[in-house]
């Protein structure tokens, strides 16, 4: 080779993921230059500084004689530690002494089943029975303990429920909970959030423990919950499965402790939770905010070690010094160790909820820690943005063998035409090497918790008659999923079908131009339903394509905006933030709150 890089002989070469080919040359003490020029010769145009994703990363290891090992942001924080550690002569123990650690256990359902009440039954019984006198705080998270074959157990509860804050850590790569609850409200039965928490958990391959709540209610039927939840693979105990299912009442406060006592029963059954509590503390930022006095406050749950006032610490891409702990009581403590949740005064600015925390030998340290964080979350934002699927980029990605499965979420307008989907996607057979999988289904827009979701899975987003709602579009666009939109079933079949044989054509994409809500609803005479409207977003231009969106679902597309007039002149185009009248035409089915999103189609460049 001409380019004057040096050649290694199988040398591992470690690098962070989204590392540039200066970060390579630096390991192996070449001209970034030289790499550029390897590459190009490879067919691949790279400069020296921007981020280049796994398999280029490799390749160019592959040409030179080196073994690149890509690492995860977590190893390579233990790597910057270790590295410290040895400049500043700390101690690290190697003889690693592993203890009992509690479970910690997120509580999921759908809305209204009782998870709220059920976390403050769960504390406050345990409160009442054993740490006398404790007015508890709301932290985050909180531990309680448990009397189970005669031993005291430790059980940690997340509390802030709701699946965002359990994917959203998870697309973050914090992988907090062990087991979680999945509250199913026996009076009404399985709904979908319930499928939809279940999936998360699944996805997370998390065990799951299953609390079917106010059994005090009249009509309530936990029998029927155990039989719904067998369609989705959770089978009770006492029907030959090995999910435990445990009738509770939140608010009578009914068999909580047999909710405890199953939670360890999983966690003894299916996880082995041991924890070193005498190295440094790392752990999870669960919740932080800026408090007035305070100034920013994190719960941060402990994972390994323990973590002690006067800990320089970092978070993200925030860092400090641990001034004060405070336990879910409001008490100051001074130690925290695994699975014990506390808040921590002395952060210089918030982290984010998801953060890993790590404790490090002195304050220039966790600085330095920061500001790479920073520098990382940039790389690694650009080498998503070429990373993560497209229905265009599957078949490359298929081809190189990057993947082998094509992860899909798809949402409808009502569950026949979901599950019409489903079972026609999984008909489609192109070879034996690739799966399609579907990991989420369900009825309505498509959220921001599906987009969540397809980001910490890699997954495509169908869907059938329904659009993105509020901030899912945005949140997509910045996480980089796609979301594919679709009026007839089988051009969806169509496109995956040509996805996986690499075949899609290209395409006339769609390009939003504008969107307003309907505030009232005029008569014209002659005219039919003038609806006047507040420009929500961009312009809306007169002769554009138009659809008419009600709840999150498309109810007429393909329409026209006819006629379009601000006061009583027709105008062009309206800007967003103004109001203006909108014509659709013929069409008058028009009603207050529903959007119309104008469009126009542009051919769509093929990479
Ligand atoms: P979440 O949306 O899942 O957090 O549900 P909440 O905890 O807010 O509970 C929703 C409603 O159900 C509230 O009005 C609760 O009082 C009620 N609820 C919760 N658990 C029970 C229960 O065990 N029995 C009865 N009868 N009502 C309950």
């Amino acid at each position: 080779m001409e380019s004057g890089a040096p050649r290694g002989n199988g040398e591992i070469v470690r690098l962070p993921r989204g590392a540039s080919l200066s970060d390579f040359a630096d390991k192996i003490n070449a001209n970034p230059g030289s790499l550029v020029q390897v590459l190009f010769g490879l067919g691949e145009m790279v400069t020296a500084t921007q981020s280049c994703t796994d398999e280029t990363l490799q390749l160019l290891g592959a040409q030179l004689g080196y073994e690149v090992s890509i690492v995860s942001p977590e190893d390579e924080d233990r790597e910057l530690l270790e590295r410290f550690n040895l400049e500043f002569g700390g101690d690290y123990d190697d003889d690693v002494e592993l203890v009992a650690r509690p479970p910690v256990v997120t509580v999921m359902g759908h809305v209204d089943h009782g998870k709220t009440k059920l976390l403050d039954a769960i504390r406050s019984t345990r409160v009442a029975e054993g740490e006398a006198g404790g007015i508890t705080q709301h932290i985050g998270a909180y531990q309680v303990s448990a009397e189970v074959a005669g031993e005291e157990r430790l059980i940690t509860f997340i509390d802030t429920p709701g699946h965002e804050a359990f994917t959203a850590m998870r697309a973050r790569g914090a992988q907090t909970t062990d087991i979680v609850v999945l509250v199913v409200a026996a009076d009404d039965g399985v709904k979908p959030q319930t499928i939809e928490a279940l999936n998360h958990a699944k996805a997370a391959e998390v065990p799951i423990v299953v609390a079917v709540n106010k059994i005090d209610k009249e009509g309530a039927d936990p029998t029927k919950v155990r039989g719904q939840l067998t369609e989705y693979g959770l089978v009770a105990e006492e029907y030959g499965g090995d999910t435990i299912f445990v009738d509770v009442s939140a608010k009578a406060r009914l068999n909580i402790d047999g909710l405890l006592e199953a939670i360890i029963l999983t966690a003894d059954a299916s996880l082995d939770l041991r924890a070193d509590p005498t190295t440094d503390a790392q752990g999870v930022a669960i919740e932080a905010h800026l408090d007035k006095g305070r100034g920013p406050v994190a719960t941060v749950l402990v994972q390994r070690g323990t973590l002690h006032v006067g800990d320089s610490i970092v978070a993200g891409d925030a860092f400090g010094r641990v001034r004060a702990m405070l336990d879910d009581k409001g008490g100051p403590v001074d130690q925290a160790g695994p699975a014990f949740p506390v808040q921590v005064l002395g952060f210089t600015s918030v982290p984010g909820a998801g953060d890993n925390l790590l404790v490090v030998p002195e304050d220039r340290v966790a600085r330095q820690i920061a500001e790479q964080r920073q520098a990382r979350e940039r790389n690694a934002e650009l080498a998503m943005s070429r990373g993560r699927p497209t229905l265009e980029t599957l078949f490359e990605k298929l081809k190189e063998g990057e993947t082998n499965q094509l992860n899909l979420i798809l949402k409808g307008d009502v569950s026949g035409s979901v599950e019409a989907v489903e079972d026609a996607l999984l008909k489609i057979e192109v070879s034996d090497e690739v799966g399609l999988r579907i990991i989420h289904r369900g009825v309505g827009a498509i959220t921001e918790n599906d987009v969540t979701l397809a980001a910490a899975s890699d997954a495509v987003i169908l869907g059938f008659n329904v659009r993105p709602e509020g901030k899912a579009r945005d949140l997509a666009d910045r996480e980089h999923v796609d979301i594919r939109m679709y009026r007839v079933i089988y051009q969806a079949l169509d496109d995956v079908e040509n996805a996986l044989r690499g075949m899609l054509k290209p395409e006339y994409e769609e390009a939003q131009l504008g969107t307003a809500e309907v505030r009232e609803v005029f008569r014209v005479p002659r005219i039919g339903n003038v609806a006047g409207s507040l420009v929500r977003s961009g312009t809306i231009v007169r002769n554009s394509k138009a659809r008419l969106v009600r709840d999150g679902v498309v109810v007429a597309d393909n329409l026209t905006v006819d006629s379009l007039r601000r006061f009583k002149d027709d105008v062009t185009e309206v800007r967003d933030g103004y109001e203006c009248g909108i014509g659709l035409g013929s069409f008058n089915d028009i009603k207050v709150e529903d959007v119309i999103e104008t469009y126009e189609l542009r051919e769509k460049p093929r990479s």
